[in-house]
């Protein structure tokens, strides 16, 4: 049935789309890899045909504008342009909120086209769907072909796993006093769940960014505190559990998590997609350490599995549909200069290798660009001991401190970046560290006005990403 939903909801598609083709863009990432500024970023620059000699559309002078429009599921969350852009023109300047639940936003791109006959058809429309998601969700897709006590016996060999008894420690101790065939009841169903998920909480900052699923549990969406997010893995009793003890109701809510959460998410938002960018904060891991990048390098992996799931676990198939692009952004490139901006996407390179080498994502083509959706810094060099350094110019976020300094936001420094490595490989070694000068900006103040009077925000290679994300349906 969920293979005809989908079928039937996207000849639906089709349908209204017999007029204006519509092409579903996905943005995803793990939390705070970029995403909201991007998708403005992005919005804003076709709003006023910005600064994009990258995209082809426009360097050919064929794009003729773009708009937004009402996005045609009123039961999803519009993205909240508008506020994201206050935020981000407003005296001083803040970034803006970042993504915590599933959004979208329809925008309406005229242009002309390029193919010969298209003089005779005149402009023509093209909608694009941006649906904004966490990362942390795809984290979930495996657990669709998981029953409870599978899923259980893999979550508890990783609690137990040594190395994870700092965070774990407290999380199986309750697990321990709790005798799993008892009378189910709510509280304690909520006293696991809550130890569960202080868990997992305490594993992500532990490793600085992995993420273990359930996804949810650490970024709710709209479900915070709601039944459906009540549980956590049991141990499975001997005997059979019977049908009002806590394992059979634990049990229940996993089930219950799978088909309303996870499964919806799959087949209405995720299996419609047709192009997919996957934003990653590269440089936070490498100015974290050789653990964090590993660490990464494995929780892209798992994020990258949604894309080929469908090849090998045909149970899964419905929920993976045809995505035929993939790009992978390494964000905040304005931290680095743009001389290092070609090592970066080596890097990337690197950190996908695993999940994008072992398997071709199921005959999609995949690309790596290094990119800034807001820069918020600029270039410059200052001269140390007789040599000339390239520096970022910029004002530190409040707060930021480096080498005993700590800023007030309101101060603007020129800095030396520091040089990512040649090899990435380098990376993963231990007593290879990557000496990076890494701070958080403040977004851009003092922005400059187009000819219509309105802000233009600098960025860097968002246009060559808009390129191969869209370019071709605009061709
Ligand atoms: P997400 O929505 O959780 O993926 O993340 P956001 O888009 O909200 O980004 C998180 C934070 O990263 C922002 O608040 C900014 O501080 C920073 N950031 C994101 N994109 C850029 C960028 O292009 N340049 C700079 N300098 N900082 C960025």
């Amino acid at each position: 049935t969920d293979e005809l939903g989908i079928a039937l909801s996207n000849l639906a598609d089709s349908a209204s789309g017999v007029l204006t083709p519509t092409l579903r863009l996905g943005v995803t990432g793990l939390s705070r890899a970029g995403k909201t500024i991007f998708i403005t970023a992005l919005v804003h620059n076709l709003l006023t045909q910005g600064r994009l000699p990258g995209f082809a559309p426009l360097a050919d002078g064929r794009f003729i504008g773009a708009k937004l429009a009402e996005y045609p599921d009123a039961t999803i969350p519009r993205f909240a342009y508008e506020q994201h852009m206050a935020a981000l023109t407003a005296n001083p300047p803040t970034w803006p909120e970042s993504t915590r639940r599933i959004s979208q936003l329809r925008i309406v791109l005229k242009y002309q086209s390029a193919k010969w006959w298209a003089g005779m058809t005149g402009p023509a429309t093209l909608n694009l769907d941006i649906v904004d998601y966490p990362g942390e969700w795809l984290l979930d897709l495996p657990l669709l072909g998981l029953s409870f006590a599978e899923w259980s016996a893999d979550a508890l060999a990783r609690a137990r796993k040594p190395g994870h008894a700092e965070e774990a420690e407290a999380f199986l101790r309750e697990l321990d006093s709790t005798d799993v065939l008892k009378d189910a009841n709510d509280p304690d169903a909520e006293r696991l769940a809550a130890a569960f998920t202080s868990y997992l909480r305490r594993s992500r900052e532990h490793w600085a960014l992995s993420t273990l699923p359930p996804g949810r549990f650490l970024l709710p969406g709209d479900l915070e505190g709601s039944p459906a997010l009540t549980f956590a893995p049991l141990p499975k009793p001997d005997g059979a559990a019977r049908r009002n003890s806590l394992y059979a109701m634990l049990e229940h809510r996993y089930e219950a998590y799978k088909a309303q959460v996870v499964r919806p998410f799959f087949r209405d938002h995720f299996a419609r997609l047709d192009r997919q960018v996957v934003l990653v904060d590269t440089l936070r891991a490498l100015n974290t350490g050789p653990a964090a990048v590993a660490d990464l390098e494995t929780a892209l992996t798992a994020v990258l599995a949604c894309f080929r799931q469908g090849e090998t676990n045909p149970l899964l198939r419905p929920f993976t549909r045809q995505i035929d692009r993939i790009l992978f952004a390494a964000t905040k490139a304005d931290h680095v200069h743009h001389t290092s901006h070609d090592r970066l996407e080596a890097i990337l390179n690197r950190l996908v290798a695993n999940a994008a080498g072992r398997a071709r994502f199921a005959g999609a083509q995949t690309r790596s660009i290094a990119l800034a959706g807001i820069r918020a810094t600029a270039e410059g060099t200052i001269r140390e001991n007789g040599e000339t350094l390239p520096t970022l110019i910029g004002t530190p976020l409040k707060g930021e401190a480096l080498d005993g300094t700590t800023y007030d936001g309101k101060t603007e420094i020129a800095l030396f970046p520091g040089d990512l490595p040649e090899r990435p490989d380098s990376l993963f070694e231990n007593g290879n560290p990557v000496a990076l000068n890494f701070l958080r900006f403040a977004p851009p103040a003092r922005l400059e006005r187009n000819a219509a009077g309105e802000v233009v925000l600098p960025h860097i290679r968002l246009d060559r990403a808009l390129d191969y994300l869209i370019g071709d349906w605009m061709a």
